[in-house]
């Protein structure tokens, strides 16, 4: 579904990636583990379509990504990718609901059938009762929730996650990993789950290991 190969990133004289590769099949839950500053979260970003690698590609469905006009890569990014991160990504002057509803809402939805849909998504994440509420006046682990939801909406074909249990109490932070991997699996979503605990990497199918920039061993394309 989605493969790099040989990626190089250099942000002025820091290499954030050296030597990267990746793949993952639809469905398939996989872990970007390493220490601080290995480059996970360059490495997600780049095959998310948000920071451009300077050698090396990302193929989604085939396609080069580097190659679609910035129009089609902001589609892609709406239509077929979610995003969970480890906080702060809710927009704080809106409520829950208007926060779930809003990539449907930039897809050119109308707000009443946004906001029926995600209803729907936030009644399958236990988080229904805060569609009225303001980020600021949850929890946590319930604005995780609520951002689970914002990333399910559109039912994306990969949802990229990086430490998204980060801020979480480790008994909320299970409870958020069994919801995303579950409701991942559900719509046969992939996952790519950037973490550095190993207790949140054991939710995934499988997991590359990235240090000084580099992927542990080069993925062969599935
Ligand atoms: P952590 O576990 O702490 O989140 P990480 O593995 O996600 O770390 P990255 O954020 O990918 O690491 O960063 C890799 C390297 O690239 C680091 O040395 C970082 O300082 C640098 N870096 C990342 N993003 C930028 C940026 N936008 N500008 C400058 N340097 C950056
Ligand atoms: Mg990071």
């Amino acid at each position: 579904l989605l493969t790099a190969s040989a990626l190089r990133k250099s942000f002025g004289p820091t290499e954030a990636l050296v030597s990267a590769s990746f793949a993952i099949d639809a469905g398939e839950v996989v872990a970007v583990m390493g220490p601080s500053g290995s480059g996970k979260s360059t490495l997600l970003h780049c095959l998310a379509g948000i920071v451009r690698p300077d050698e090396g590609q990302v193929r989604y469905q085939g396609r080069d990504i580097a190659e679609l006009s910035d129009s089609e890569r902001t589609a892609l990014r709406r239509d077929e990718f979610g995003f969970v991160f480890q906080f702060g990504q809710l927009v704080p002057e809106l409520s829950c609901l208007e926060n779930v509803a809003l990539p449907l809402r930039l897809a050119g939805l109308r707000r009443r059938q946004a906001e029926a849909t995600a209803r729907e998504v936030m009644a399958r994440v236990d988080v229904a009762e805060l569609a009225p509420k303001r980020p600021g006046e949850v929890s946590g682990g319930q604005g995780q929730r609520v951002a689970i939801a914002r990333a399910l909406v559109t039912r994306p074909k990969v949802i990229f996650a990086d430490e998204p249990t980060g801020a979480l109490d480790s008994l909320n932070g299970e409870r958020i990993m069994q919801l995303l991997v579950g409701a991942a699996k559900e719509s046969d979503a992939a996952v790519v789950l950037v973490t550095h605990e190993a207790r949140v990497a054991a939710y995934s199918d499988r997991e590359v290991v990235v240090r000084d920039g580099r992927t542990r061993e080069p993925v062969v394309a599935a």
